[in-house]
């Protein structure tokens, strides 16, 4: 299978599961993450119709932003707080912010460059040690200190579900953020509206799109050979 055909299988599977869910495949945002991917694939997936582009390694960020400038960007990696300079005004949304003292680095950089930082908070549902993100109980106490960025705008949630061979057993995890970002959305917090989902891989985003997710973030099924 060609790229071409990858990419077109994707979007059918998006819009019958967008559809199961009730909404349109035309709400759903089809990041496509680059991070194993050469520039001139890159480009061969921008000619066939996709704009937003993920990485989670921010000097390969830069280098593949300058090879296509006019995709959309998104860092979806750990991301090191001496490292924010680098990427603040290049990309369009920062999908891993994991921690406060990051928050303070992004709003920081944000003020000296005029510009707004827009990112989602990466909160860690399945609780496992390794993985990078907000505690659940830690996450309403952020949102409520939001007030106090000038630069930093929360635009909502990310998540990973465990690896697993079986999508089903990402689903409670999905279904956790999805009613997080119900509840909390009922709330009104300074510098914050809680629009996007970003849930669900290569291997689980049917699953996570029944649950509510409005961005998925997938390499390995876009860009296998
Ligand atoms: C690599 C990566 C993905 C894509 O994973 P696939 O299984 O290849 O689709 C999604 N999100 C993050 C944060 C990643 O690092």
């Amino acid at each position: 299978m060609g790229l071409k055909e990858n990419i077109e299988g994707i979007k059918a599977r998006i819009e019958k599961s967008a559809a199961l869910s009730e909404r349109k495949a035309a709400d759903i945002m089809l990041l496509a993450v680059s991070k194993t991917v050469d520039t001139d694939i890159i480009r061969q997936a921008y000619d066939l119709g996709l704009r937003h582009f993920g990485e989670n390694r921010v000097q390969e960020l830069q280098r593949k932003i300058a090879s296509l400038p006019e995709a959309h960007w998104h860092m979806i990696g750990r991301l090191q707080t001496n490292k924010v300079k680098d990427i603040v005004g290049r990309v369009q949304l920062i999908h891993s912010l994991d921690r406060w003292n990051l928050a303070e680095e992004m709003d920081k950089r944000g003020q000296q460059a005029g510009l707004e930082v827009p990112a989602l908070m990466e909160v860690n549902i399945s609780g496992e040690k390794q993985k990078a993100g907000f505690a659940v109980n830690e996450v309403e106490a952020f949102l409520e200190q939001a007030a106090q960025f000038k630069s930093l705008r929360i635009y909502g949630f990310m998540t990973m579900a465990p690896l697993s061979d079986d999508a089903e057993l990402s689903r409670p995890i999905f279904a956790e953020l999805a009613d997080m970002k119900k509840r909390l959305g009922k709330n009104s917090y300074a510098n914050v509206e809680l629009k996007y989902l970003s849930m669900g891989m290569s291997d689980d985003f049917e699953v996570a799109i029944e649950e509510g997710a409005n961005i998925v973030r997938i390499g390995t099924a876009l860009f296998k050979k």
